[in-house]
């Protein structure tokens, strides 16, 4: 008998003893090939030298102090460093240990931002269906997937609305554009501002490349520019969640790059630490900061291992690697690999609907019908019955449900290291073919 009190306790899981570049190694000798970096968070394999090294030497120096009694050398490079390279305005950085956290403190700080500048009324927040933020319940409530929200939904905060997601594959219309359907998705919120009082409305919240609830969806082009018209026309902060789509995952340091826009405020976590550290930071613009400093002088929030010292110096050495293998060129360059060799993989596929995703950020869509975009049922398992087949070949994918409602619907999710090579993106996607052959045929008759 263990006492471990595992996610999914029925599961058997196998036993990870050590990392090789992209592979996990069990204690059975396997190597497993992690083609999804865990949850997008592994953006440097298992077992980069230099992440290493600086955490060794950090720790050899100072493992931690509490950031209510001291500043880091680390903390502070790491604020530096991360603020030259995000987008205009975004001048502070709040550290923390993970993304629901960081979502937590945006959240927070978006309320606190309204009491400091004299607009207490703006406590509502609007998202999106089909996203997530995180599983603490603050991140819980504004995120937008049913299933992961049903079983606390007594418990999630009220004053929360969701738009649809800016969906092409699902909401754009024949003979539409992508680009006016991208406007007419984000007119949603004008729409939904609109319907609940703009002045009662403190933030509009979305992941800038949805991630595991809806599987690598790119916004369309013009939605957000119009996203942010929208937020200064009414005075509501942009929040942009990304915890799983930033770091460099789909090209860009910052996926909010590639769209034109910068946010009021935006978590990072998972690649930002790599696997290497727990860390995870909230990005806020010098607006907000400046009206703590002129008012309260002090945000009302924290937590233990904020600014964890060796975390701080693992994702400097996170950002040195990337910077220095020149990694987001290859995120740029094998992405554009995977996007072909999963067109030439499933594209004959009947059951797979949709292809999409940025840099090293990609999915596939399952349906039940091609035509009629019918998802198969979710009693089917679909998308476990995926991951189970892919970890039989020792290959780590992450295939997710409620794709298309929040019920029905699947999708597998890519990630692979930045680190990967042609070979490798070659045989993850032979491997995911397989895999997924496999598991349609256990349901398709
Ligand atoms: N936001 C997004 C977009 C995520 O994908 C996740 C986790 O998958 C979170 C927030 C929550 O992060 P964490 O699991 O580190 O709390």
């Amino acid at each position: 008998m263990n006492h471990v009190f595992h996610r999914a306790p029925k599961e058997i899981l196998p036993r990870a003893v050590g990392g090789d570049g992209i592979y996990v190694i069990a204690s059975d000798g396997e190597r497993y090939l992690d083609a999804s970096g865990g949850a997008a968070v592994s953006c440097l394999g298992h077992s980069n030298e230099t992440v290493r090294r600086a955490i060794h030497a950090q720790v050899d120096k100072l493992a931690y102090v509490h950031s209510g009694f001291f500043t880091t050398d680390v903390m502070e490079q790491l604020g530096d460093r991360l603020v030259t390279l995000a987008p205009a305005g975004l001048e502070r950085v709040y550290f923390l240990s993970g993304g629901s956290e960081a979502m937590e403190a945006a959240l927070k700080l978006t309320r606190q931002y309204f009491l400091e500048i004299g607009q207490p009324q703006r406590t509502r927040i609007i998202s999106r269906q089909q996203s997530y933020h995180g599983n603490t319940l603050g991140a819980l409530a504004v995120g937008g997937n049913k299933q992961r929200r049903a079983p606390f939904e007594p418990l999630l905060m009220e004053g929360v609305s969701h738009i649809s997601a800016c969906n092409p594959y699902r909401y754009q219309a024949a003979g539409e554009s992508l680009e006016a359907y991208g406007l007419r998705a984000a007119n949603e919120l004008e729409s939904e501002l609109l319907r609940v009082g703009p002045e009662t409305v403190g933030a509009f919240v979305a992941e800038t490349v949805v991630g595991a609830t809806a599987g690598a969806l790119v916004p369309a082009p013009g939605y957000f520019k119009r996203i942010r018209e929208i937020c200064d026309q009414y005075g509501v902060l942009l929040i942009l969640d990304e915890v799983m789509c930033g770091m460099g995952r789909t090209g860009s340091l910052f996926a909010c790059e590639q769209e034109g826009v910068a946010p009021d405020l935006c978590t990072i976590a998972k690649g930002l630490g790599a696997g290497y550290q727990a860390i995870g930071a909230l990005l806020v613009s010098g607006t907000i900061f400046d009206s703590l400093l002129g008012g309260s002088g002090f945000f009302q929030h924290g937590h233990t291992y904020m600014g964890h010292a060796t975390a701080c110096a693992a994702s400097l050495a996170v950002l040195d690697v990337i910077e220095r293998d020149h990694l987001l060129e290859n995120v740029q360059n094998q992405g554009a690999l995977l996007t072909r060799l999963l067109h030439e993989a499933f594209d004959g596929n009947p059951h797979v609907g949709d292809i999409r995703g940025r840099g090293l950020f990609q999915a596939i869509e399952l349906v039940a019908d091609r035509e009629t975009k019918q998802p198969f049922e979710p009693a089917l398992k679909l998308n476990g019955r995926i991951k189970r087949q892919a970890m039989a070949r020792h290959m780590m994918c992450y295939p997710f449900g409620g794709t298309a409602d929040g019920q029905r619907g699947d999708h597998v999710l890519l990630a692979p290291p930045f680190i990967v090579t042609g070979e490798q993106i070659a045989d993850i996607v032979q491997r995911l073919k397989d895999s997924v052959a496999a598991a349609l045929a256990e349901i398709v008759t």
